[in-house]
């Protein structure tokens, strides 16, 4: 008999340990937060509660101190995570450069370093992502380092399976290669998904329950957010948002599609039109220079794009509900003007309350992104399983 996949139930282990993470994530949004308040918005019991920031002060991940409320009778003492708790390294490994940055546990970034970089043979390329790394990896404590990187990948594995346009790499072991070099563990996602949970976590897309990442660069990649999770799809595919189809005859893609949106609205391609019509500009800067100038064919090369990017945000919205798009990458932050215009444009061609509602926005982090969404990568394991990751850091620490 076929019996298929079921949702799995849960032991009473693994519900104290859902517990433990529902309180801890609560922890990191409320903060400030008085354990009353945490009992409120968990459903958690006041001893639960009492017990579980026992558990988490014994792994010295909350600090208590009396709020600054004047109250009558007793002062209220509130929690917050621990941000000395220890240092994260967040990592970028992309076409054209390696990005790292050095933060706290609450992911204020001490330190950070951008190196050049060129995809080609794998050795060379681990050795020179490592020496990045190093350049900012100093500092006690170190907890863990997320990486995102171009995909696919294999999360769980910790695996680069085959970009595009990346050289040799092939089925790269990255997480594990990494995690072995700095004596802590490692993950990694898709570049994107990554950049996505920096927003949700930093960024453009705190306190919303659904956020779409969209990075507009070489290529055109998405990451959603969907309460407090990466959505990844079968094959962790989910946001390739770049080989969605919108013009059903345009131009051959890569992926064996036609007319994608990354075959019109990449930056290679916007630079390609603009050639196609005469117009030899080096940069997207310059064509945007020539736009507002008001040259007939850069403000043509601009209106395409506009067209084109307004298709792609009303099929996201349609396809995704999101309470929020952040538009990150080369093109977002060479055309300032881009986002505010494509949100009008939107406004009014989809559902009425459903595009007046949705939120599209510039990424708040930048370049910081990708690497920041690495150190959230981080974070999050820590907090959902501080036992199982912290582990291996106290084994270390009693070593030295
Ligand atoms: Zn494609």
């Amino acid at each position: 008999m076929k019996v298929g996949v079921f949702k799995k139930g849960r032991n009473l282990p693994r519900v104290k340990a859902d517990n433990l993470a529902v309180v801890v994530q609560a922890l990191r949004k409320l903060q400030p937060i008085a354990r009353t308040t945490l009992a409120d918005v968990t459903g958690l019991t006041a001893a639960t509660i009492t017990n579980m920031v026992d558990e988490l002060s014994d792994l010295d991940l909350v600090v208590e101190r009396p709020s600054e409320e004047r109250q009558v009778g007793r002062r209220p003492t509130l929690l917050t995570l621990n941000r000395d708790r220890g240092q994260v390294i967040g990592v970028e490994i992309s076409r054209s450069r390696v990005r790292v940055v050095r933060s706290n546990f609450g992911g204020d970034v001490l330190a950070r370093v951008e190196r050049p970089f060129k995809p080609g043979a794998v050795k060379r390329n681990l050795a020179q992502i490592k020496d990045v790394i190093s350049e900012v990896a100093g500092g006690p404590n170190l907890l863990g380092i997320g990486v995102g990187v171009p995909g696919p990948v294999s999360s769980a594995l910790g695996l680069v399976v085959s970009p595009p346009n990346f050289g040799a790499w092939q089925n790269v072991e990255l997480a594990e290669t990494l995690g072995e070099a700095f004596g802590v563990r490692c993950w990694l996602d898709d570049d994107a998904k990554t950049a996505a949970f920096g927003e949700a976590w930093y960024g453009a897309g705190q306190n919303v329950s659904t956020l779409l990442y969209i990075s507009l660069r070489s290529g055109i990649g998405a990451g959603l957010i969907v309460n407090d999770r990466v959505y990844r799809g079968t094959h962790e595919l989910a946001g390739e948002i770049g080989h969605t189809t919108i013009h059903v005859d345009g131009p051959l893609c890569e992926c064996g599609n036609r007319g994608c949106v990354e075959t019109l609205v990449s930056v290679p391609a916007i630079l390609l039109e603009a050639r196609r019509l005469g117009l030899d500009v080096p940069d997207l800067e310059t064509l945007r220079s020539l736009a507002d100038a008001g040259e007939a064919r850069a403000v043509q090369v601009r209106e395409r794009t506009h067209t084109y990017l307004t298709a792609t945000l009303l099929n996201a919205v349609n396809h995704y509900d999101p309470d929020v798009i952040v538009l990150g990458g080369q093109l977002v932050a060479a055309w300032p003007d881009l986002t505010e215009a494509l949100a009008a444009k939107v406004k009014g061609r989809s559902f009425g309350f459903l595009s007046k509602d949705v939120r599209i926005e510039p990424s708040m982090l930048g370049k910081d992104a990708t690497a920041l969404g690495g150190v959230a990568l981080v974070i999050d394991q820590v907090l959902r399983d501080p036992h199982g990751v912290l582990k291996p850091v106290e084994h270390v620490e009693s070593a030295d």
